[in-house]
């Protein structure tokens, strides 16, 4: 009897021990794995869509962040509000999308170490002369784009600054809504706005001082892939190290 309680015992324990390698092996990053990544395509020079591939700083930043470290991506593409909520959902192992790094997102997500200085700035049509800054909005509409930074911006001063918040799915649609004139100004991320006034002479400008100093970060779900971000900022680190990093900035940003 006694002996049988032991052996019992021992397969108990071995079965504890089993399963605890298992719990742990599930953040463990996999070789074999593809780890999906959700991007913003409208949103250059870090992410967007030439024909049927994907280009831009952090399109090639992530890429080359899973070559140094040795694990495998695919992207999935899809409007940057439903970002975070797919990552919650285990629809997406990662996110890099111009994606800032903020407090209220730090409780769901965990960020990289910062990877671009980007922060908001104030867009009027080209020939606007009246409004040089946030304070020269009273009675407007302003246009920004859901789940950024800029609306949260827009609606958590609309009160004080007496405007009406207009939101958007996409980084073009709310460009074009200033362009038609249907809203007064719009607020973007400072990198983004200024390249795509250039490249595609938008007929905007950009006025005033940045709204603030957001930092770019990838991300992952709270509590998952944390190993994974481990080797994310290992990757970035090698890439800032050995020139990399600054080839796929200037790539794009020249
Ligand atoms: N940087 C802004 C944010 O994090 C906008 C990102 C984007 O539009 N892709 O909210």
């Amino acid at each position: 009897m006694k002996k049988h309680l032991s052996v019992l015992f021992l397969l108990l324990s071995c079965l504890v021990v089993l399963s605890a390698c298992s719990i742990g092996s599930q953040d463990e990053v996999s070789k074999d794995k593809t780890y999906k990544v959700g991007i913003d395509v409208t949103y250059p020079p870090f992410e967007y869509k030439d024909g049927d591939t994907y280009k831009g700083i952090d399109i090639d930043l992530i890429k080359a962040i899973a070559k140094d470290q040795g694990f495998k991506i695919k992207f999935e593409a899809m409007d940057f509000s439903g970002i975070i909520p797919a990552l919650q959902a285990n629809q997406l192992d990662v996110a890099i999308a111009g994606m800032s790094i903020t407090p209220e997102r730090k409780k769901v997500v965990t960020f990289s170490d910062p990877y671009f200085k980007a922060g908001l700035i104030l867009v009027v049509k080209k020939d606007e002369n009246k409004i040089k800054s946030v304070d020269d909005l009273k009675g407007k509409k302003v246009a920004v784009k859901k789940g950024t930074t800029g609306a949260k911006y827009a609606t958590d001063n609309a009160d004080k600054l007496g405007i009406t918040v207009t939101q958007f799915n996409d980084s073009p649609a709310m460009f074009q809504e200033v362009k038609n004139g249907n809203a007064a100004a719009l607020i973007e991320d400072y990198p983004v706005i200024s390249y795509a006034n250039k490249q595609q002479n938008l007929g905007l400008k950009l006025v005033g001082d940045r709204l603030n100093g957001d930092n770019y970060g990838i991300a992952v779900l709270k509590g998952e892939n944390e190993e994974l971000m481990k080797k994310i900022n290992k990757g970035l680190a090698n890439l800032k190290e050995n020139g990399e990093y600054d080839k796929i900035v200037d790539t794009y940003l020249k």
